[in-house]
C-alpha cells in the first residue's frame, strides 16, 4: 500500500505510522453524567467495513499528521489531506 503524502508524493507504507481512527471525538464535559461517553471515546472503536477515516503520521517522512480515507476492505486510498483541514471540516459540518 502507498500513501501520497501531500507535502512528500506517494511513499510506501512503511513511512507511515497508523494513529487511529480520525471520527472519534473527544467527550466536552468532565462531568460523571459523561462518564459513558468517555469510555467510548477512549475505548471502544468501531470495525467498519468500506469507507472510513483513519489517522496517519509520516513518521519516517516530513512528520505530518494526515487524515486518508482508505476502503478497509480493498485498501484502496480515496482521499488524502493534513489531519487539522480534516478536523475543520467535521467541526464545520457539526454547526
Ligand atoms: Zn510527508
Amino acid at each position: 500500500m502507498r500513501i501520497t503524502c501531500p507535502y512528500c508524493g506517494a511513499r510506501n507504507l512503511e513511512e507511515y505510522t497508523y494513529r487511529g481512527d480520525a471520527t472519534v471525538k473527544r467527550p466536552e464535559s468532565i462531568e460523571e453524567t459523561a462518564r459513558d461517553a468517555w469510555i467510548d471515546y477512549v475505548y471502544l472503536r468501531d470495525n467498519p467495513a468500506g469507507l472510513h477515516k483513519e489517522l496517519w503520521h509520516h513518521s519516517a517522512g516530513c512528520h505530518a499528521w494526515l487524515e486518508v480515507t482508505r476502503n478497509t476492505t480493498t485498501h484502496e486510498i480515496v482521499a488524502v489531506e493534513p489531519a487539522a483541514k480534516g478536523a475543520e471540516k467535521r467541526s464545520a459540518e457539526e454547526r
